[in-house]
């Protein structure tokens, strides 16, 4: 099946009792046992809302098998800990997510689990492994940079070691890439963002090698963070229009992205879609479309702050992937936990916005970005 088709068919379960067209809502948090094949619980991570999701995610992504946990943070948190102990070394890109820099920085290495951040690129992820490397965790593009590496390459330098991969996809959806075709290891996604696309829940998702989905659940099922059958439900049913959704937002972003980068009061714009951004020719390579994130510097002239207020239809909130577009200063909200020190390394200033294209009209979004700039 096409994407498009799983969207909207895949894992649905069939409603045998009435023959309902969706997967009814089984609320039960608990299961009758006695001669069942297997003993359902919620934490567990096998009730059937969960399992249906996740085979449609299998089905999008081209994975064998997965989990759905509360918030993105909790999938990465389980994927992460399946792979190390102490002593471990983990490389990971300095430019991912602040959550996940922040778990690895700070958390991880609190408990004994070394890790190395490195540039978003191949060669230097390669330079920074050490014998006692067990997992590497990229994101590409990444947030709120737009930094893209070749994943090919990081899967191939990690399989000649026995290393595992694990790849954040949450900024390109499976729509735009899928990472495991291209030889990761583990898929992991905030379903928050373009997954649940409505900005109404919260969810995260693993996907990997039915081997490797035994391996992360072991350590899942000690944690928790499973999510509910209502959060489910809302999932499957925003997962039928992600291929619509993200088409639409992505086109949406190209026309963006090209009215910033001709701005003035713009000095850069991140986004992979741009024959001039210096990740654009592997994002070319690995991905079906270059995704509706982007983020831009303002000239120091522009208060950041006064150029948020003023916009009228483009809403300053936290998160990403909705169909409404949002923006954000990503030094005050997504990078909040890292160290001023940090920021500045990666290169996160204050004046640096993250946009997140919606599915309105794009004559909308550049007409209140125009106004706001002052035209
Ligand atoms: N990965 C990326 C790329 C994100 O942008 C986020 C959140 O913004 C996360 C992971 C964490 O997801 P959640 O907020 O659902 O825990």
């Amino acid at each position: 099946m096409k994407k498009e088709t799983s969207c909207v068919h895949a894992g649905t379960y069939r409603d045998a009792a009435v023959g309902g067209v969706n997967t009814p809502i089984f609320a039960s948090s608990a299961f009758e046992y006695i001669d069942r094949a297997e003993m359902l619980y919620p934490r567990h991570f096998n009730t059937p809302n969960q399992r249906a999701v996740v085979h449609k995610l299998c089905a999008l992504e081209g994975m064998q098998d997965g989990l759905l946990f509360s918030s993105g943070m909790a999938a990465m948190t389980a994927a992460i800990l399946s792979q190390v102990k102490a002593g471990s070394h983990l490389v990971v890109l300095d430019s991912v997510y602040g959550g996940t820099h922040a778990l690895a920085s700070q958390t991880l290495a609190g408990l004994g689990v070394q890790c190395s951040f490195v540039p978003t690129d191949a060669a230097a992820v390669e330079s920074a492994i050490t014998a006692q490397t067990s997992a590497i965790v990229v994101e590409s593009p990444t947030n709120p940079l737009l930094d893209v590496i070749d994943l090919r390459r990081v899967a191939q330098i990690a399989r000649q070691r026995s290393i595992t991969t694990i790849a954040d996809n949450t900024f390109a959806s499976p729509i735009n890439q899928t990472p495991g075709g291209l030889g990761i290891d583990i898929v992991v996604h905030s379903g928050t963002k373009y997954l649940g696309g409505h900005s109404d829940l919260s969810c995260g998702v693993v996907l990997a090698s039915s081997q490797l989905v035994v391996q992360i659940q072991a350590v899942a099922c000690t944690l928790g963070g499973n999510v509910n059958a209502l959060t489910c439900h809302l999932l499957e049913r925003s997962l039928k229009t992600l291929a619509l959704r993200v088409e639409r937002q992505t086109r949406n972003a190209q026309h963006v992205a090209e009215y910033l980068a001709g701005q003035p009061t713009i000095r850069r714009v991140n986004y992979p879609g741009l024959a001039n951004f210096p990740g654009h020719q592997i994002a070319r390579e690995q991905m079906t479309g270059f995704g509706a994130m982007m983020s831009f510097e303002l000239s120091p002239e522009v208060d950041a702050t006064q150029f948020l207020l003023r916009l009228q239809l483009i809403r300053p909130a936290v998160s990403l992937g909705g169909v409404e577009t949002l923006i954000c200063a990503p030094a005050q909200t997504s990078h909040a936990r890292l160290t001023a020190a940090e920021r500045q390394r990666i290169g996160i200033t204050d004046s640096l916005l993250r946009l997140s294209v919606g599915v309105e009209h794009v004559d909308d979004l550049i007409a209140d970005l125009a106004q706001a700039f002052g035209k």
